[in-house]
């Protein structure tokens, strides 16, 4: 059994929950749930010009919606709120302190400096990325306190992370040229270092690093646009580990079971749509069909569709009838429109492809079709079918002047199953709206 983690999200307020970010909380809280261990959420807000009180609640929010609970922190009345690095700030003096006091560090005026020791070679084996050495040569002296009192990321990431006994430093690879002045700290104040590993970069399928301008970048976009926090989860945690080529679609749990962090490549990552699309519609499509309905149902009241005027059995088995079209909640519910209303088939659709001459024959056929004592997907098909052979009429003619008079599209599911969904009554309102019956 793998030693329980302790990890922990560190973003800082000044920006919304971006992919990256997502991507890095996400692989942090896979690896504290895989161990057993724990997922703290630090707020780096030593930047006082840039950090504000929403974005900390928006990083919030977004990381609730991908269900990225974490485990500590002030109490906020039943759940933990998050550490603050600017309610912590005796702490970095207290320990700058205490360099300064042993040597290791100065003052210039009210800043604190680190003194680097020449001629050490920083060596840590990263998890994802195995040996990186860097010669201390190369560092100028590292800023640890700014005259304005506030610690800078550096320095006061290392006392965080050792004061919280963090056993996994997981983060984005643009952290990497930081680690070898983190080290420098740990070992100078000789506390025990933890292990790294850095993420792979996310880049857009243009292949270069993700940014506004291929598309949206914040979590919340994306749920917006109707994917949903599963699936969303399912595609961050593809990107830069895999389960194996056949393991593409999982839950939550199934995730928390597999995931193992020394399987992250290093290898850039491609934030690609097209897989989102596919990951979401296997997600929509596995269930249920209540939770389904849940999910569509406020798109379609966006729509002004009359939600209120069915049941939720007839609702939630019309999202059946469709069979898994549709990628995204919003495509679900501009699929289904018709279902719930006569009104956006007559916006569609006039009937005016119907020519003169094929009226007695769709009158003939439908005028049976309407009197068969079931109303029935299969006993539909059988019969249309057989009224086809018959009356030596194509099964086109009369299927698809059916199709669009219900739906007003001509691509749907399988016109016999949408027939039966909307009942005897309806598919005959509409038809007859249509004039297609005697
Ligand atoms: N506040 C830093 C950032 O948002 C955290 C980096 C780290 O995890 O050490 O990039």
């Amino acid at each position: 059994m793998t030693e329980k983690a302790r990890v922990r999200f560190a973003p800082s307020p000044t920006g919304a929950l971006h992919i990256g970010g997502g991507h890095t909380a996400l692989f942090n809280w896979l690896w504290a749930r895989h161990t057993g261990g724990s997922f703290i959420l630090r707020i780096e807000d030593t930047d006082r010009a840039r950090s504000t009180k929403e974005f900390e609640d928006t990083i919030m929010s977004g990381l609730e919606w991908l269900g990225l609970d974490w485990d500590e922190g002030p109490d906020r009345g039943g759940s933990y709120g998050p550490y603050r690095q600017s309610e912590r700030l005796d702490l970095y003096h207290d320990t700058a302190d205490r360099l300064v006091k042993e040597g290791k560090a100065y003052r210039e005026g009210d800043a604190v400096l680190f003194r680097v020791p020449p001629g050490i070679a920083l060596r840590f084996d990263d998890v994802v990325y195995g040996s990186i050495e860097m010669m201390s040569d190369t560092l100028k002296d590292v800023v640890m306190i700014k005259s304005d009192g506030m610690p800078t990321y550096n320095y006061a990431v290392v006392v965080d992370d050792h004061f919280m006994e963090i056993t996994h430093v997981i983060r984005g690879e643009d952290h990497i040229s930081n680690t070898p002045k983190q080290l420098l700290l740990y070992d100078a104040l000789e506390w025990e270092r933890p292990a790294f590993g850095h993420l792979p970069m996310i880049l857009g399928t243009d292949k270069k690093k993700l940014s506004k301008r291929q598309g949206a970048t914040s979590v919340y976009e994306y749920r917006d646009m109707g994917y949903m926090p599963d699936s969303m989860f399912n595609f961050l945690a593809l990107l830069g580990w895999s389960a194996g080529e056949e393991n593409e679609i999982f839950s939550r749990n199934e995730a928390v079971e597999i995931f193992e962090l020394s399987r992250v490549t290093k290898r850039p990552a491609v934030f690609d749509m097209d897989k989102l699309n596919f990951i979401n519609q296997e997600h929509i499509r596995r269930m249920d069909p209540f939770d389904r309905l849940a999910l569509v149902e406020p798109f379609w009241r966006e729509m002004n569709l009359p939600v209120d005027a069915h049941s939720r059995e007839y609702l939630a088995s019309s999202l059946d009838v469709l069979a898994g079209r549709g990628q995204t909640a919003k495509q679900v519910a501009g699929y289904s429109d018709y279902f719930l209303s006569f009104e956006p088939v007559k916006e569609r659709y006039d009937g005016s492809d119907v020519k003169k001459e094929q009226l007695p024959i769709l009158r003939r056929f439908y005028g049976e079709l309407f009197s068969l004592p079931e109303w029935k997907a299969s006993d539909l098909e059988t019969f249309t079918r057989e009224w086809s052979e018959r009356e030596g009429v194509k099964m086109k003619e009369i299927a698809m002047p059916f199709r669009m008079a219900l739906t007003g599209m001509k691509v749907s599911p399988g016109i016999f199953e949408v027939a039966e969904q909307l009942g005897r009554e309806e598919s005959r309102r509409r038809i007859a709206h249509f004039g297609f019956t005697g």
